[in-house]
């Protein structure tokens, strides 16, 4: 599968004060300083986004043949992953953002950035539309436009409500480095509010009653993070609330850390029950008022829980310049944006996109399992032996480790299940008619929501999704040239881009008390302190600069000698 070629790649941010930039239509183009280099006509690329695959994208591009813009509302990096920590002050803030300017800083690479909101994408004028925070004249006009050649969307997420009455007004949510800044202030505002004279029992416990809402990753950490803050820190400023402070986790499905083994679910389960978190599974939110919050249970009971601060943490749902650039594309039905797996987004020209925004279209993936099946079936009987039906499960999993993460969570039957009945009716190796569990796998499958992304919406992914694009459009010209690749090499696919292939790393689920759960690729799972430890070097080796990696080793080594700082500000 060739690459399109590239002529400009647009990436959308945020427009940070300073002057506008020229768009060059003629043969000349503008560098990041103004200077006009004649002559030279590069590709433009604008880039939506600053985030895990905007930053990983621009970090990896190595070609003086394009020019990048990055557009996006916010001038900096920020590492999701320690947002949690910074919600009790275990690490701060500044600690965990990079500057785009810094890391757009490239030798090689043109780069500018504009600090604005991309409002609406144009494809057929091939065009960004942005509003800046700023007035761009005397008049406060705040829009302007950017043409492309190539538009690389890496725009993320929003918060998901599910349209539930009052959440957007009284929850807060943990998306965003702000977010966790209000969550830290709330939580210690709570703290001396609950200190006040004259206030009722009643009152007080509802004040220090903290809710969180969902069971996934960042929900789970951060219960166990805010647990930690009120025994380790907290209670110890604020004795009288000691008895007053509770933390309750609302969970619709059956369980917390569904995506995770199942070992890990159990062991965190059990540990927030020895911590005192309320853990009430099977609890669906249904309404949030400004003093309590209703809960609805599977058996129908409706239950009204005071509280004093909820913070929401569901899921991730769809922004409205991606719902708006879906509906002009005929995608209007997504959740996220289609791509194929060369990470172009389906029915366009020059339209990348990647990370939460995007997902690779369900059904090539559909289509690839099938043709691993049919590979399997060697003798073309129309049969699998069992081994030959491992074997082909194994080939999917390795390249879908998200059908494994799938597989292995509630939400559908386990693959172990599917293999051990298969195993039971087998006749001693003999040839097996295993077609019965191949349309089984093959409906459970299909059964996962088509609006499901097909890769989990993480950092992982969407770094390795920016990786895989800028290395394609390193080699695009080069391409280009030479589409069929230099005659010694034609055939073999030198010039050729591979499509975008994940590998799973395994992930983390930090569970507090210095407890990390691990699951790390071939099953291995690991949950206790030395999880921890290699939370803390993975954590510390992925940061984005050196900068930040110094911050965040000082502020952990800060938090172990002096506590975590409770000040309100
Ligand atoms: P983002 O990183 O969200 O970046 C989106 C960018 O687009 C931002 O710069 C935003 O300002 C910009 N933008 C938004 N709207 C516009 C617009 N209209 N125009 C232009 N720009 C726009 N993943 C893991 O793998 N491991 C973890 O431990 C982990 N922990 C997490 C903890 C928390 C609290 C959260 C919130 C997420 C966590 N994730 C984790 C998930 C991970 O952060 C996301 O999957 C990842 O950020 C997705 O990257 P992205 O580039 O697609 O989007």
């Amino acid at each position: 599968q060739d690459y399109p070629s590239l002529s400009r790649i647009v990436v959308v941010s945020t427009i940070s004060g300073g002057g506008l930039i020229a768009y060059s239509e003629a043969n000349s183009s503008y560098t990041a300083n103004g200077v006009v280099e004649t002559g030279i006509k590069k590709k433009k690329v604008v880039l939506l986004g600053t985030g895990w695959a905007g930053t990983s994208f621009l970090k990896n591009l190595n070609n003086s043949q394009y020019e990048v813009q990055i557009i996006s509302p916010r001038n900096y990096f920020a590492f999701t992953p320690l947002l949690p920590s910074v919600t009790c002050g275990t690490v701060e803030a500044r600690s965990v953002v990079e500057p785009i300017r810094n890391i757009g800083k490239k030798k090689n690479v043109d780069t500018s950035y504009l600090e604005a909101e991309c409002v609406k994408i144009d494809p057929k004028s091939k065009k960004v539309f942005c509003r800046s925070k700023q007035g761009l004249d005397s008049n406060g006009k705040k829009e302007f436009s950017v043409d492309y050649d190539y538009l690389v969307i890496a725009t993320g997420a929003q918060s998901n409500t599910f349209n539930i009455p009052g959440v957007e007004e009284n929850c807060h949510f943990l998306k965003e480095v702000e977010d966790a800044q209000g969550i830290r202030k709330t939580v210690i505002d709570s703290f001396e509010k609950a200190s006040l004279p004259e206030l009722s029992d009643e009152e007080r416990k509802r004040i220090l009653h903290f809710v969180v809402v969902g069971g996934g990753p960042t929900g789970v950490e951060f219960a166990a993070e805010l647990h930690d803050f009120v025994t380790e820190d907290l209670v110890k400023l604020y004795p009288r609330a000691k008895d007053s402070v509770k933390i309750t986790l609302l969970e619709a499905a059956d369980h917390i850390l569904t995506m995770f083994d199942k070992r890990i679910t159990e062991f965190a389960e059990e540990k927030f029950s020895r911590d005192g978190i309320d853990v009430k599974l099977g609890s669906m939110v249904t309404k949030v008022n400004e003093k309590d919050i209703s809960a609805k249970t599977k058996a129908g009971e409706v239950s009204s829980i005071p509280y004093g601060m909820i913070v929401w943490s569901t899921g991730i749902g769809t922004r409205p310049v991606i719902k708006d650039f879906m509906k002009q594309i005929g995608q209007g039905n997504r959740r996220a944006l289609a791509t194929d797996e060369w990470l172009r987004v389906e029915g366009c020209d020059n339209i990348y996109a990647l990370g939460d925004c995007a997902t690779i279209n369900q059904r090539k993936v559909m289509e690839d399992v099938s043709s691993i099946f049919s590979k399997a079936d060697k003798d073309k009987s129309g049969t699998l032996t069992l081994k030959e039906f491992q074997e082909a499960m194994d080939d999917i999993c390795v390249r879908y480790p998200q059908v494994e993460l799938y597989l292995k969570s509630k939400r559908m039957r386990g693959i172990a299940d599917l293999l051990k009945e298969a195993e039971a009716e087998a006749d001693d190796g003999s040839k097996k008619n295993i077609e019965l569990k191949i349309e089984e796998f093959k409906s459970a499958l299909s059964q996962v929501d088509s609006q499901v992304k097909f890769l989990p919406a993480t950092a992982q992914v969407a770094a390795q999704q920016g990786t895989y694009l800028a290395k394609c459009f390193d080699r695009m010209e080069e391409c280009e040239k030479n589409p069929e690749g230099p005659i010694r090499m034609r055939g073999e696919g030198r010039h050729r881009f591979r499509p975008f292939r994940y590998r799973h790393l395994g992930q983390f689920a930090p569970l507090g008390g210095e407890q990390t759960a691990a699951e790390l690729p071939g099953d291995w799972v690991s949950i206790g302190k030395s999880s921890q430890w290699l939370w803390y070097s993975v954590y510390a080796s992925k940061q984005v600069s050196m900068r930040t990696r110094v911050l965040v080793v000082s502020d952990w080594m800060r938090r172990f000698i002096f506590g975590r700082d409770s000040s309100s500000i």
